[in-house]
């Protein structure tokens, strides 16, 4: 755990101390790079958020005003197919007893995590707040998407019985440094990523998983950083709220971004027996929109590139 120096301030109450569980992941990582003040940043290898003692401990010990909940069990497709189990066990854990715990620290403001491949697989275009319950998730990815839906369940009974203001933020697809970069189970901008590292050093072709066709609305982990910043002292609302450009790439045009950044020039396969997923999850961006539209998010461009940069300048040691 580490207190960050008040330099660089961001917008955030002073005299709070803030947690954030999660930090070495996507956007844990961007929050350090931020540096927020009074903040505590607290990572798997310190505290096991599954075991309820350890995680009481914790939050006794720091006395969180506030607190960002990023801690979770996360994979792309691939490793959403493996684990359906654990990812299933292991989210809901993990929620239960942060959310606990934060409640008996007597923690004000907490803001969690979904993500848009939680919504039931027959809902409207394009997605809304409203209709997270309304059905059942992408066969792909059910154990984590029902694990995650109690997140907002969790929040809004501890609204209802104990006054608990914790919010539930749904991002669609994070991609920047740090990411898991594994090469079956990370999630499609890091493995192709790694994936077109290796087709480069190996002379082989760059395999893509599917059709190249499903579309994904892509949105850069600093991105995600700075509104959860912004939530967390300002969205009150008991429905969660969407984070997104809502601006969509197809996994095609994603790959061309990629190849580009990389200066590969080899053979692109597209894997058809490998699974395509959800086609589309277009998310209706209106809330955010609504507090905060002069947002300025990072162009996809713009953030594979320095994705790609991070990736080179750090591999082979990068999260695997
Ligand atoms: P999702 O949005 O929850 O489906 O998460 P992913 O990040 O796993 O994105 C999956 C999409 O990217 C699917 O359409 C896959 O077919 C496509 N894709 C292409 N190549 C890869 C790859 O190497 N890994 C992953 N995870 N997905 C890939």
């Amino acid at each position: 755990m580490k207190n960050n120096s008040p330099k660089n301030k961001v917008s955030i109450k002073e005299n709070f101390v803030t947690l954030v569980t999660g930090s070495n992941g996507l956007v844990g990582s961007a929050l350090r790079q931020l540096n927020p003040q009074n903040t505590v940043f607290t990572v798997r290898q310190e505290v096991d958020l599954t075991n309820f003692s350890k995680s009481k401990s914790l939050f006794k010990k720091v006395k969180p005003n506030r607190v960002i909940h990023l801690a979770a069990v996360v994979a792309g497709i691939g490793g959403n197919m493996m684990h359906s189990g654990s990812f299933f066990r292991k989210n809901l854990m993990i929620n239960i007893n942060v959310l606990e715990s934060a409640r008996l620290a007597g923690t004000k403001k907490l803001i969690s995590f979904m993500s848009t491949c939680i919504f039931p697989d027959n809902a409207p275009y394009p997605l809304h707040e409203k209709n997270i319950h309304d059905g059942p998730p992408h066969p792909s990815n059910f154990g984590y998407a029902y694990a995650k839906r109690m997140l907002q369940v969790q929040s809004d009974a501890y609204r209802k019985e104990w006054n608990c203001n914790y919010i539930v933020a749904i991002p669609t697809n994070i991609y920047g440094p740090h990411d898991i970069f594994n090469l079956e189970e990370g999630h499609v901008v890091p493995s192709l990523i790694h994936k077109c590292y290796l087709a480069m050093k190996n002379r082989t072709p760059l395999e893509v998983w599917g059709s190249g066709k499903p579309l994904r609305e892509f949105v850069y982990s600093e991105d995600i950083a700075k509104l959860s910043l912004w939530a967390v002292d300002n969205y009150e609302e008991d429905t969660p709220i969407i984070f997104s450009s809502g601006k969509e790439i197809s996994i095609r045009d994603l790959v061309d971004l990629i190849t580009k950044s990389m200066h590969f020039k080899g053979e692109i396969i597209f894997d058809s027996s490998k699974p395509d997923g959800q086609f589309r999850k277009p998310s209706d961006t209106s809330k955010l929109k609504k507090y905060l539209p002069n947002f300025e998010w990072t162009p996809v461009e713009k953030g594979i590139k320095k994705t790609v940069e991070w990736f080179l300048a750090n591999y082979p040691n990068v999260r695997l």
